[in-house]
């Protein structure tokens, strides 16, 4: 396959359920199509303002069409997972306990946008808004970001952490170092092209893992990796610590 590495499960998708364009079902059928053996159905955590999955009971209407999808479609794994957020400087997620022990997937992304739980993670988001807008931050923006995500990998049963290093500044040599220590891997989205290579290439002396995924907001992006392939060989990261590929 493309560029000496096939991957097998598309960890990273999106549907209706925050604002991806198709349904769990295309979603599916589309990785089928691609060969995958795996697909995770990860919509936007419920904190993100706007797009965010619709509190617990359209996490529960997910939950039932998995559940009749995995029927359907035997010859593939679908994993119900979420795309978290943190809304909280201390590295709180919009995720409840509850929630957290019957999903089959915890990705964590570090957006802008995320309704904050406290007053200091209000100010702290008001803070990354404006760096993003102006491109500037500062050194103590920067460690208190750092702080948050580390502290999320340490608490949390994180898989993976979605475009580290995108959105919001932080130290990503650092965050790498702590997914090493805890067994969570960072991704290699292929939906940003050349602007991780930065991130990534900061990550690769730590000797974390990585997973590549689509991130696809459409069915058609499904399984769509190109980009990703494209990075690992730019980057040359070695394909044994690529876990869902096979080489
Ligand atoms: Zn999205
Ligand atoms: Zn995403």
């Amino acid at each position: 396959m493309s560029k000496g590495i096939q991957v097998i499960a598309d960890y990273h998708t999106h549907t209706i359920y925050s604002h991806g364009k198709g349904t769990i079902e295309e979603n599916v059928i589309a990785a089928l199509g691609k060969g995958l053996h795996k697909v995770g159905i990860t919509d936007h955590g419920p904190g993100h303002l706007f797009i965010g999955i619709k509190g617990v009971s359209a996490f529960r209407q997910m939950q039932l069409e998995i559940k009749k999808l995995r029927e359907k479609y035997p010859q593939i794994e679908i994993l119900l997972g979420v795309e978290a957020n943190i809304v909280d400087s201390d590295g709180t997620i919009d995720v409840s306990t509850e929630i957290l022990r019957e999903l089959d997937l915890l990705l964590l992304g570090y957006h802008k946008l995320v309704k904050p739980r406290s007053l200091l993670a209000a100010s702290h988001g008001v803070r990354n808004f404006i760096s993003g807008w102006t491109g500037r931050s500062s050194a103590k923006l920067r460690r208190q970001n750092t702080a948050a995500v580390t502290a999320a990998v340490r608490r949390y049963p994180v898989y993976a952490i979605t475009h580290p290093g995108l959105h919001i500044d932080i130290n990503t040599e650092e965050l790498a170092y702590v997914c090493k220590e805890n067994g969570t891997m960072l991704e290699i989205n292929s939906s940003y092209g050349k602007k991780l290579d930065p991130y990534i290439k900061a990550a690769l002396p730590s000797g974390v893992n990585f997973v590549v995924n689509s991130d696809a907001h459409t069915p058609q992006r499904v399984g769509d990796f190109s980009e990703a392939y494209n990075l690992v060989q730019r980057l040359e990261v070695p394909h044994s610590r690529i876990a869902n590929a096979v080489y």
